[in-house]
């Protein structure tokens, strides 16, 4: 299953996708830019998206 996240990217406002590296694991990166997030980006998307979620609902 893809996990990705549209427009997700705070650079570009790209869409960042869920990429596996067999050094540090999964790295959620923007399609547009290359852009890897850190931590405390990867933390905000998906509190971002669960805001999202949670409104909608
Ligand atoms: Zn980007």
């Amino acid at each position: 299953m893809a996990r990705g996240c549209l427009r997700g990217c705070p650079r570009c406002g790209g869409d960042v996708f869920a990429e596996h590296d067999p050094f540090v694991g999964v790295l959620m990166s923007c399609l547009q830019c290359g852009h890897v997030l850190t931590d405390a980006e990867e933390r905000a998307l998906h509190a971002a998206a669960r805001a999202a979620s949670a409104s909608a609902a």
